[in-house]
């Protein structure tokens, strides 16, 4: 490892208990997306203390941050993306707090260069588990100049290349027209009996579609009362697939099922998308082969396959305007569960504590190399140029 890596080691050590007090404190406070006030203003006071200006409340989302610091020279620009949001009942379950301090973390680290060419960020991103601010981000322009946004994620092992699947989220509304259920049944228009016919074509498709395209739905209203027929009733789903044209027409097919559903009881449907759509994360394999080189530096070798997580993220809408990695790191169990109770457990733990360090470590790394690399970055921009076709 050469010097300036090795002073940028150093400075992760230096910071190590600072920064998992942020992580701490959001992981024991979990806050749902968009409501993620206390873990945005912890992240952004580390940062101001630290040096970097920090705007909070940007791009219409009052828990969004962006944070600067300019180095004494012009050069690239290179994102940390920081999440913090939980889950309902479970909390960190998915160990946001970890991300959120990490990705702070790194800018700091890289930060206490004396010789820092371009402009380190760090984004605060909130809400990835439900509406995903990063799509918001992306759509205000907020990574128009920058030239390689990064993060990590916890996991239950490490993986530098990863690809998601495209998500649509659809609300189906069902109107029907109420009428007393057994006195007057002959002129009600049943509308949950619709959203079951839904759910019963949906079974079918399930058998007709690729492996890798997933259907989840719930019934989020399915009437009012045993004796009233009723005429109105919703149900949401998550379509997924590995493209965003195989989605397009995934959800095509499932419209078709609704109004075939609508139209066997005579009723009508309605619907719309209730969350943003996550596109699929296209991962820089350049940027992640120099995540992979600092992550052995660091003295960790195992690095597993590339892999198709079988959720979504919205750092896929990211990847798809600006050079992107989001790799895993194990919280060193190997059995971690995301969104179950243990994992938020984990997420507090002295493990957690440890990822940490070594999360922000190897970012600042990364960042660095993108930074003082120029052979490096032509490379990235190269591959991305490519991939946009
Ligand atoms: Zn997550």
């Amino acid at each position: 490892m050469d010097a300036i890596k090795a002073f940028f080691r150093d400075q992760g050590r230096h910071l190590r208990k600072e920064v998992w007090e942020v992580a701490r404190q959001i992981g024991e406070r979990p806050e749902l997306g968009y409501k993620e006030y206390f873990a945005s203003n912890c992240l952004s006071n580390f940062l101001k203390k630290h040096g970097f200006s920090v705007d909070l409340g940007i791009a219409g989302m009052k828990t969004a941050f962006l944070a600067r610091f300019k180095g004494n020279h012009p050069g690239p620009t290179i994102a940390f993306l920081a999440e913090y949001d939980a889950l309902p009942v479970m909390g960190h379950g998915c160990g946001h707090n970890l991300i959120g301090a990490a990705s702070a973390g790194a800018a700091v680290i890289l930060s206490k260069s004396l010789n820092l060419a371009g402009e380190i960020l760090v984004i605060g991103t909130p809400a990835e588990e439900t509406s995903g601010g990063k799509v918001t981000l992306v759509e205000k322009g907020i990574f128009k100049n920058v030239d390689a946004a990064m993060m990590f994620h916890p996991g239950s092992q490490n993986v530098s290349v990863i690809s998601s699947l495209a998500l649509d989220a659809i609300e189906f509304t069902f109107h029907g027209r109420s009428a007393h259920a057994v006195a007057a049944s002959n002129f009600g228009i049943n509308a949950l009996d619709a959203v079951i016919n839904l759910f019963v074509g949906i079974n079918a498709l399930k058998k007709q579609v690729n492996r890798d395209m997933k259907i989840n739905g719930i019934i989020t209203e399915g009437g009012t009362a045993p004796n009233v027929i009723p005429e109105r009733a919703v149900a949401r789903f998550y379509l997924r697939a590995r493209k965003r044209s195989d989605l397009d027409e995934l959800r095509e097919q499932v419209i078709r099922c609704a109004e075939g559903a609508a139209s066997m009881v005579s009723a009508k449907v309605t619907w719309r998308k209730f969350e943003f759509s996550y596109d699929e994360m296209h991962t820089n394999l350049s940027l992640a082969e120099c995540f992979t080189r600092n992550l052995a530096e660091m003295g960790i070798d195992q690095i597993a396959p590339p892999q198709t997580a079988m959720g979504s993220v919205d750092m896929g809408n990211v990847s798809r305007v600006v050079p992107a990695i989001h790799p895993y790191l194990t919280l060193g169990t190997g059995t971690e569960i995301p969104h179950t109770r243990e994992f938020a457990q984990v997420s507090l733990s002295a493990n957690a504590e440890n990822l940490v360090l070594l999360a922000m470590q190897t970012l600042a790394l990364t960042g660095w190399d993108v930074l003082s690399d120029k052979r490096l970055l032509q490379q990235i921009k190269r591959e991305f140029r490519q991939f946009r076709g």
